[in-house]
């Protein structure tokens, strides 16, 4: 089911690639397994996927600890709490959702303590929806500037979710803005700050992200399915 389901989608991703005449190996797939269990997990991995995006510290450790022999990717997508960096910094492939700098700094603290370099996003939050995650556009430059300084931190892009819509086109708007802010950031010349990724589209508006400039679709129900169990996305964590 979950290698069909893969399948499926990889064909999907390809063909947005076609229509909009982009490299498939621009755009990195990542499977967000929250909520499902490390047998999940395993089978995707085993089906070619990997790059797994988790939101919670606690369900990250368990699923690592018990699939730590294999080369998982793992992508942490969540809100991150500052107390809780510690726990990923060891192992993690990419932080998506740094959209502060008090969290920055403990990023660069843990990173600098195991002579590492963290790999980020900054997450910004470019819809109407009263969120508390993410920065918004016009205080994400500074942030990057910030970052820049710190040198146990590579920036690699932005982070960005569409608008809660049955419409993936109603997503266009939020995926533009980051794209305009990514230009922004890089007309600025921030010392040492190559911003590679866009990390914008899920299951429902993945093929529209992909044709706005898309490099990292995060996907959970086309692959996985529906989660039926504690919700933990960063939007449905909020009710
Ligand atoms: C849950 C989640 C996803 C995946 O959502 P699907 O709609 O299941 O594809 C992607 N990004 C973030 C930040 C999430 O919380």
């Amino acid at each position: 089911m979950i290698a069909e389901n893969l399948d499926k989608v990889r064909k999907r991703i390809a063909d947005a690639c076609i229509r909009c005449g982009r490299n498939r190996e621009d755009v990195l797939l990542v499977a967000v397994s929250k909520t499902f269990g490390v047998e999940e997990v395993r089978e995707a991995f085993g089906s070619g996927q990997p790059d797994f995006g988790e939101n919670y510290v606690q369900e990250l450790q368990t699923k690592r600890e018990r699939l730590s022999h294999v080369g998982i990717r793992w992508h942490f997508i969540g809100h991150l709490q500052s107390n809780k960096v510690k726990y990923i910094v060891p192992y993690v492939h990419l932080i998506h959702s740094v959209d502060n700098e008090h969290l920055a700094l403990e990023i660069q603290k843990q990173a600098e303590r195991r002579n590492q370099v963290v790999n980020v996003l900054i997450e910004v939050h470019t819809t109407d929806e009263a969120t508390k995650y993410g920065i918004p556009p016009p205080q994400a430059v500074n942030l990057a500037k910030k970052i820049s300084g710190l040198h146990n931190i590579r920036l690699q892009g932005l982070m960005t979710m569409g608008p809660f819509s049955d419409d993936p086109n109603d997503s266009r708007p939020s995926f533009r803005q980051i794209v305009d802010l990514k230009k922004q950031i890089e007309r600025e010349g921030i010392d040492g700050v190559t911003l590679h990724h866009l990390s914008m589209g899920m299951t429902h508006d993945f093929e529209v992200a992909i044709e706005e400039g898309s490099t990292i679709v995060r996907i959970g129900t086309a692959i996985f399915g529906k989660r039926t169990k504690g919700e933990s996305s960063q939007r449905e964590g909020m009710s």
